[in-house]
Parts: C-alpha cells; sequence; structure tokens
C-alpha cells in the first residue's frame, strides 16, 4: 500500500511539474500524448484505491457547475495600481523618493520583475487552501472567481507546506495570461467556426474569467503568474523575495525572470537585459515592475491614495509603427474563409520587421475607411500579431484606391458567399486547391490522423502534382508516386506511406476532427464517436438525436446534418471507407472500463465523495456524467436530499442508485 501510496504521490509530482513547463515556462519536455499517459496512470491507480484520492490531485481538477452571477467580495487588503513611468530618469526619481522616504537611507535592495499583462487576481488561501479567487475590480471589490480559477492548471489547491510553516493566511497576487502560443491556436480555431477573434491574449483572458460557465474556462487553458502578496497572517521573513521563494516550493508559480538587485544601477541593467528577451516569454509583457524587497521598508514608505511608494512599473515603448498600405492579398484558410491581409512598407516593431499585417475581414476594413496608398498605424496586438489600427489623417495620396470585395475565389476563382453573420467571406467551392492545401495538414495534424512524415512542403507537392485531390487519395498513394518529388528517396517515401497507412486506424473521433466540418472539434468529435459508436449510426441521426447528446447544441448539430446531407460529405465517407479507414469508436479501449460510455448524473450528498470527486470517479471508469437528467442518463446517483433530479429520473423511468451500489459499479 505504502508503495502505491508512493508511486501515486509521484505521479502527482511529475503531472504538477510538466504543468508548470507548458503553461509558466513554454518549455515542455513531453508531448501531450505522454502527459495524457501520465494523467491515465494516475487515474487508474486512485479508481483502484478511491481511499488514497485527496482533492489536490491533478485529476480533481474538473471545472464545476455554472453559476448565474458572480458574488461581489471585498478584498482583505486593497488592491491598488501601480504608478508608471516610461524613462530611465523617472526610474531614478524613484529611487531618490525611496531615500527620502526612508529618511536618506538606500533601501535594501530591489526585485526586478517581468510585467505580465494578464488580469489581475487575488488568491486567498486559508491554512494552506485556496478558498477564493477574485478579480482585482475597483481595488476595493471584485468578482469571486474561485469556480473558474480552481480550473487552472498552474494554481494550487493546496500549498503543499510540508514543514508546517504555511501562515494561517496568505493572499497570492499575480496575472491571470493566457500562453500566447495556445492563445494563437484558439483564434485561429474561432476563426474557422465564424466567431470574431480576440483583440490579443489579455483581452482573451479577461474575457474567459468573465465566463460563467467553469468548463469553458477550463477548455481555454489560461495560466498563472504569481507577483505579490496582499494579506498574510503570522510572521514574515525579512524580504518579500523570501516569501516568494517559499511559497514557490509550496507551488505557487512565480516569474523565473525575476531578479533581486543591489541598486537602481543594477536594476536599469535588469531592465534593459530583459527588454532583450522578452519576446521569447510564454506571456506578453509590457514592462518591468522594480519593487522594495524589505518588508518593513514597503510599510515606512507606505502608499498614496493609488499607489504603493515602494514599487513603479516601467513600460517599454508602445508596440505601434507608421508605414504605407501597398497592397491588401487575400489568404484563403481551411475552411475557405478569406482573410484580407495588408502588404505595408517593412517596418521594426517590438524587435521584428513587419510588412504585413492581419485586416481581419471586410467589415473592419469599412470601419478603418482605409485605402491602398494610405499611412496607417501597425500595432502588435498583445505583442504578437501585427494588425492595423488606425488610418493616420491627411496623408490620402491622390490615387488611393478602394480594397475591393473579391467576387471569386483568388486561389481557384470559384464562387465566394458571404457568412451567416456577414463578417466573413468564403470561398464555397468544395474543391478549391487552397482549401485542399490547408485542409490536408489539418487533417494530417497531430490531434487528428497525426500522420508523421506528411508535412507542409509535401502536401503541397502533393496538391500541386494532382496526385491528391482528396482525403481518400492519400490512401492509395505508393513508393513509385512519391519517390520522384523533391527531397524524397525511396526510404523516406516508404515512411510516408506507412505512416499514411497507420493512420487508418485512429478510429472515428480522429477521423470526424480531421474531416473539418464547422464547429466539429476534438471534443465534439469524440462525444459523437462516443454516443453513436460507428458512421452510419451517426450518418442516420436526426438532429433531435444529435441534440440529446450531452454536450452537443443546435449550432453543432446542424453542421453535422449539413455535412451528412452534402453529396461532398457522404462521397468523402464512402471514399474513406473504401480506402480501409477505420469509421468506429474505439469502444475496445473503453471497454474494459467499468462505466464505459454510460451517462451519469449525481444528485444529494454522498458521504464518501465530494461532488468532484464522484465526477472523477465516474470518470476514470469510463463514464460521463451531467448535469441534468434526461433520456440519454444511463443511472442516477442519489445520495442525501436527492431532490427534484431524483423526480424527473423516476419521471422518465431512469435507474436510481444509491451509494454503495455506485461504489460497487465503479469497481465492476
Ligand atoms: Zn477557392
Amino acid at each position: 500500500m505504502t508503495d502505491i501510496r508512493q508511486q501515486i504521490e509521484t505521479l502527482r509530482r511529475e503531472i504538477r511539474r510538466h504543468d508548470r513547463l507548458y503553461y509558466v515556462e513554454a518549455a515542455p519536455e513531453i508531448s501531450d500524448r505522454q502527459y495524457d499517459r501520465l494523467m491515465d496512470e494516475l487515474k487508474a491507480l486512485e479508481t483502484a484505491h478511491p481511499e488514497l484520492i485527496t482533492p489536490d490531485s491533478p485529476t480533481q481538477r474538473v471545472a464545476g457547475e455554472p453559476v448565474e452571477a458572480f458574488a461581489t467580495v471585498t478584498h482583505a487588503a486593497a488592491m491598488l495600481s501601480i504608478d508608471n513611468t516610461y524613462d530611465h530618469e523617472s526610474l531614478r526619481e524613484f529611487d531618490r523618493r525611496v531615500r527620502r522616504g526612508l529618511d536618506g537611507r538606500a533601501p535594501g535592495g530591489y526585485v526586478v520583475e517581468p510585467k505580465v499583462d494578464g488580469v489581475a487576481v487575488n488568491l486567498r488561501y486559508e491554512n494552506g487552501r485556496l478558498v477564493l479567487a477574485a478579480t482585482r475590480g475597483d481595488g476595493r471589490t471584485g468578482d469571486d472567481i474561485t469556480a473558474n480559477v480552481r480550473t487552472i492548471r498552474v494554481i494550487p489547491w493546496r500549498l503543499r507546506g510540508d514543514d508546517g510553516g504555511v501562515p494561517e493566511v496568505v493572499e497570492v497576487r499575480g496575472e491571470v495570461f493566457w500562453p500566447t502560443a495556445l492563445f494563437l491556436q484558439a483564434n485561429a480555431r474561432r476563426v474557422e467556426q465564424g466567431l470574431e477573434p480576440f483583440a490579443n491574449p489579455r483581452n482573451g483572458a479577461a474575457g474567459t474569467l468573465k465566463q460563467l460557465d467553469p468548463a469553458v474556462v477550463k477548455e481555454r487553458r489560461l495560466s498563472f503568474v504569481a507577483h505579490g502578496f496582499g494579506e498574510i497572517s503570522g510572521d514574515l521573513p525579512e524580504r518579500a523575495s523570501q516569501l516568494a521563494a517559499r511559497l514557490e516550493r509550496w507551488g505557487v508559480p512565480f516569474s523565473g525572470e525575476t531578479t533581486i538587485v543591489a541598486d537602481i544601477d543594477a536594476a536599469w541593467e535588469a531592465i534593459e537585459a530583459f527588454a532583450a528577451i522578452r519576446h521569447t516569454l510564454p506571456y506578453a509583457v509590457d514592462g518591468a515592475v522594480v519593487k522594495v524587497d524589505r518588508f518593513d521598508e514597503r510599510e515606512d514608505l507606505g502608499a498614496t491614495s493609488r499607489f504603493p511608494r515602494w514599487c513603479i512599473a516601467y513600460k517599454y515603448e508602445a508596440q505601434q509603427a507608421r508605414s504605407v498600405l501597398l497592397d491588401v492579398d487575400f489568404q484563403v484558410g481551411r475552411l475557405g474563409t478569406i482573410t484580407p491581409v495588408a502588404r505595408l512598407t517593412p517596418v521594426q516593431l517590438a524587435g521584428t520587421t513587419v510588412s504585413n499585417a492581419s485586416l481581419h475581414n471586410f467589415d473592419q476594413i469599412e470601419r478603418l475607411g482605409v485605402r491602398i496608398g494610405d499611412t496607417v498605424v501597425v500595432e502588435k496586438a498583445g505583442e504578437i500579431i501585427p494588425q492595423v489600427v488606425e488610418v493616420v489623417d491627411g496623408r490620402r495620396p491622390p490615387d488611393a484606391r478602394a480594397i475591393g470585395v473579391p467576387g471569386a475565389c483568388p486561389v481557384c476563382q470559384g464562387p465566394v458567399a458571404r457568412d451567416e453573420g456577414g463578417v466573413y467571406l468564403r470561398c464555397v467551392n468544395p474543391e478549391c486547391g487552397a482549401q485542399l492545401r490547408e485542409r490536408l495538414r489539418w487533417f494530417a495534424g497531430r490531434n487528428q490522423m497525426d500522420i508523421e512524415h506528411l508535412g507542409p512542403a509535401l502536401i503541397d507537392q502533393l496538391v500541386d502534382t494532382g496526385l491528391v485531390k482528396h482525403f481518400a487519395d492519400l490512401y492509395t498513394l505508393t513508393d513509385e508516386q512519391l519517390t520522384p518529388l523533391e527531397r524524397m528517396g525511396r526510404q523516406s517515401a516508404r515512411n510516408v506511406v506507412e505512416a499514411i497507412a497507420g493512420s487508418k486506424d485512429r478510429g472515428l473521433a480522429r477521423v470526424l476532427a480531421g474531416l473539418g466540418i464547422r464547429h466539429v472539434g476534438g471534443r465534439a468529435a469524440e462525444i459523437l464517436a462516443e454516443t453513436f459508436g460507428d458512421v452510419d449510426a451517426l450518418a442516420a441521426a436526426g438532429p433531435e438525436d444529435l441534440v440529446a447528446t450531452h454536450e452537443i447544441g443546435p449550432v453543432i448539430a446542424a453542421s453535422v446534418r449539413r455535412f451528412f446531407d452534402s453529396g461532398a460529405g457522404r462521397d468523402t465517407i464512402e471514399r474513406l471507407k473504401a480506402a480501409g479507414v477505420r469509421m468506429t469508436a474505439d469502444r475496445a479501449a473503453a471497454g474494459a472500463a467499468p462505466l464505459a460510455g454510460k451517462m451519469v448524473v449525481i444528485t444529494g450528498t454522498l458521504s464518501g465523495f465530494s461532488r468532484a470527486a464522484a465526477t472523477a470517479a465516474v470518470k476514470a471508469a469510463g463514464g460521463r456524467t451531467a448535469s441534468s437528467v434526461s433520456a440519454k442518463t444511463d443511472f442516477v446517483v442519489a445520495g442525501d436530499s436527492p431532490g427534484s433530479k431524483a423526480d424527473k429520473a423516476r419521471a422518465l423511468g431512469v435507474e436510481i442508485i444509491d451509494e454503495a451500489e455506485f461504489v460497487k459499479r465503479l469497481k465492476a
């Protein structure tokens, strides 16, 4: 038993370490799949030994129920903002003010840390447990966003202070941010789904924290980095940097870029050094913060009504530049979305040369009133994607031209149509070469059919030479056809053919995800595959059957129907089937799990499980849970005071079981 306990603890430590590498350092050491394997191993051990499940286990990080509205909470210690400065001289002036405030003494060191462009939050731990997470709000009161924050993997639910030194109350302050790479992926998906992209990672993170459904927050994969403290009880160490180091040992992520320096000259050097590397960090940074390190000196210095006097933010120059719009190109995406891209005279922006920028869509062009020849302001949104933000007045040349909306696809010359919302223009030719390229890349991608060796350069050649006109054509490629292509030898051709053949058995969920059916991402594809089992059952499902599926809404249902009702969709399925691609769900793997394919509703209070633990146990046993009873529910677990869900279950004739029976079924 001790062995298993140790094994579980080791796995949890490993998973937490990888969470941190992934979300805070942006330097993962293992693939997503290896990570999932660790998680599966932990879940399996915990399912076999439910008595060893602890609330702070990574498996327990399931999203709670949606809330109606956020409660307002009063901060124990006000959340002040930080005064800003923009040049070296004002930074020296700050140092002089600090010395005056300390009766002429030099402060005992400064801390310099990145100013992360995220959303400020306060995390309150009582006896080491996270009891409240709140937004800054107006500085005195904020929103209680605990349920959302609990879905953020790097934020510990419990501080791992094993030396017993965790203060009774400790409030950690920091920034919730959307890691740049994950933000870009999410935005690309939004565009594919016809949704308005977020302007930058900060707006995206702020909008996400305001979501009432924690499941949405969990899916967005936000991260967090700590930088300060609110209320703290008990004896403090002398320095903030010591407290930070202690909390870091207990699991709170602080920035690895923080430096402790002796004086303001060294602080300035640190700021300059940091400016050179800040674009390599996983989060957007708009400056550096300099803080007095010693707590007693902070106390002596105090605060104005708005800012603490012991810290200052040095902001890097705004990442904007002027350029001239030379022309507009149109790019065609995987689902036919046509995006206008501005071609600019090259300008330096945030350390890179920018010669094109996004114009997003045709509404945006109209809003800006921009013409070819105009002088425009280009900005790096969240310092990542350059975009045209405004037209400079009075600089329009007489020969400025309006930007035309293309009447045909710029790649295939096929017909185009406006989206339902009217914002996006799409090429509607299913044979469009541009779309085919993008679709094949997506299809071969790691989270879809995962075809190794089938990279963008090879896909381009396959499309250009006409060897591949359809997904299914991949499966009939031969060594002889591939060998003559550029950068291809006999051995690499054989590797490609083998990798393609190896993808035939990925299962229905990945095929569905790979086909690029609008609104059907990886998660929806998995649910559809699990629920319907094989492609024929799915193709035969009416809109009402689809909507009755947990988590499948009317938009996804309509899109799935459109796909299976279209000639092109049916043809795709038939051809893939004929090519030997497996079109059934992965029941083989799930079959071994005791609750495989079962939909469970839990109601009332259970004596041996928290709600989160019960949900996790169902999931670990291969089942899924829903918050309301429907005809799709296999059984309801009723604890004490079960309420209306049990009534509904009786009305629908759904089986109701007690906790003892539930425990039995988890192990069956
Ligand atoms: Zn086209």
